[in-house]
């Protein structure tokens, strides 16, 4: 029998087509549209379609994610063999984590999009969505939590990112490298990554808002007392190096810390934050003393989407954060 693969269509570039050339491309094209534009689909699955948003990524929220993410459970509950969800590429890292965090299943989750929209010469669109049906078909994909599927390669969605404005090959996992690869048509897992979806269940509240502050030279922590002031429910600092700030920014995270929690990621974009190497004012040490909390591995988004995800599980105290952080920071 064949698997059933439900398609589900958020927009993005993959979905895009343009009124003109002046104006640029918008989301036009439903899961239908894209699933027809390729028929090889047919060979390799049932298809089903959904189109729950047509949106650029940029405008998604995560009240439509948590949407999606019931739309899953409730897909895998029906018997769904693996579940597709195309979007735009621009958020793809977060989504794609976001549903690691909210998703317990074993069926493949797998996320794709396109960098060349349908009316590019070489658009990439369908050969991705080709490569992300025959992964979410394939039995040796499942259990492996959210992944990104992309120019054939296989990512975990905990350690994938966009590294690139337009190149097809944007989507990269360092240090670990993608979880496997496809070559003609057939699925290769070369390393498991083991899931780890949050032990608690969230509710979105569209109350709770997590802000991000990257820092640079000289910073004079204004953005940081703006962010408290603003009613953020937690702030994450994408820091410098190994997790450093200026004296003035410092200063901002010790008055931030009394009121909410603080996260300290790294704006180098790999490596993990420091905990015990340096003892200036506004190193990692002096930080993690005011109450700050360490990000680990994960960067300034990733930490902010864990972050806020674990806000919506309701009372959650330092401990439980530090605890939490350290689990997703280290694997
Ligand atoms: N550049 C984006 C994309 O690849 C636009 C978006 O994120 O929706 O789809």
């Amino acid at each position: 029998m064949k698997p059933t693969v439900d398609v589900i269509s958020l927009g993005g570039t993959i979905a895009m087509k343009g009124k003109n050339t002046t104006f640029g491309v918008v989301p036009t094209l439903t899961a239908e549209d894209l699933v027809e534009a390729v028929p090889q689909l047919s060979e390799i699955a049932k298809i089903r379609t959904h189109s729950p948003f047509n949106v650029p990524s940029a405008h998604l929220t995560f009240g439509d994610i948590f949407t999606v993410a019931d739309e899953i459970k409730r897909l895998a509950a029906e018997g769904s063999t693996g579940i597709v969800l195309t979007q735009g590429t621009d958020t793809i890292e977060e989504t794609a984590y976001a549903l690691d965090l909210l998703l317990d299943l074993d069926i493949p989750i797998v996320v794709t999009g396109a960098m060349r929209n349908p009316t590019r010469p070489g658009a990439d669109g369908p050969a991705n969505l080709l490569g992300a049906v025959l992964v979410a078909s394939h039995p040796s994909a499942r259990s492996l939590g959210s992944l990104v599927v992309f120019n054939d390669e296989i990512h975990a969605a905990r350690y994938v990112r966009k590294t690139h404005t337009s190149n097809v090959s944007t989507f990269r996992s360092d240090p670990a490298g993608p979880i496997g690869w496809l070559a003609e048509d057939q699925v290769r897992i070369a390393q498991k990554v083991d899931r780890l979806p949050l032990a608690r269940s969230g509710i979105f509240d569209q109350d709770i808002r997590v802000g991000i502050v990257k820092l640079g030279l000289g910073d004079d922590g204004t953005m940081i007392d703006a962010a408290v002031a603003a009613g953020y429910r937690g702030l994450v600092i994408e820091a410098l190096g190994g997790g450093h700030t200026s004296i003035s920014a410092a200063s901002a995270l010790d008055r931030a810390t009394v009121d909410i929690p603080v996260v300290l990621a790294s704006r180098t974009g790999a490596g993990e934050t420091l905990t015990n190497t340096y003892g200036f004012e506004g190193s990692e040490i002096d930080l993690l003393a005011k109450g700050l909390i360490p990000a680990g591995r994960l960067d300034g988004c990733r930490a902010r989407v864990l972050l806020t995800i674990l806000l919506f599980c309701g009372e959650v105290n330092k401990e439980q954060l530090v605890e939490e952080f350290l689990n997703h920071g280290t694997h």
